[in-house]
């Protein structure tokens, strides 16, 4: 895979390491459009593939949030049969909606999508 997206997908894998969130077998993906925008594509169990690609012009933090929103989108699908779905959960609002990943101030971050107060770095999880 790319090293860039690669380096850009671990912190939110470390989220699903540290909350047991399921994890997505990690494959090249064929669809890139092109070099500026590495992919990879990520399976489920039940076969069902979802693309993650990040733009190699972005900074740092933005190709964190981006590849976060990728990985956060096939853990919901993923958790969609196991009927939970918000991951990673709010912790002030456990039952209502999971954290969004933001760039804030050159940090990626995840953040309350209500009151928007920042909850954890991505990959502190
Ligand atoms: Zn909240």
């Amino acid at each position: 895979m790319d090293e860039a997206l690669a380096r850009a997908m671990e912190p939110v894998l470390r989220d699903i390491a540290g909350t047991g969130a399921p994890r997505p077998t990690i494959r090249d993906g064929n669809w890139q459009i092109s070099s500026e925008y590495p992919c990879a594509m990520l399976w489920g169990r039940d076969g069902s593939g979802m693309g993650v690609s990040v733009y190699l012009g972005d900074a740092e933090s933005v190709r964190i949030v981006a590849a976060a929103e990728n990985v956060q989108q096939w853990v919901i699908d993923e958790l969609w049969a196991a009927s939970r779905t918000n991951w990673p959960v709010c912790p002030g609002h456990p039952s209502t909606h999971p954290l969004t990943p933001t760039e804030s101030n050159g940090v990626a971050t995840w953040v309350c999508p209500l009151d928007r107060a920042v909850v954890a770095e991505i990959g502190s999880l």
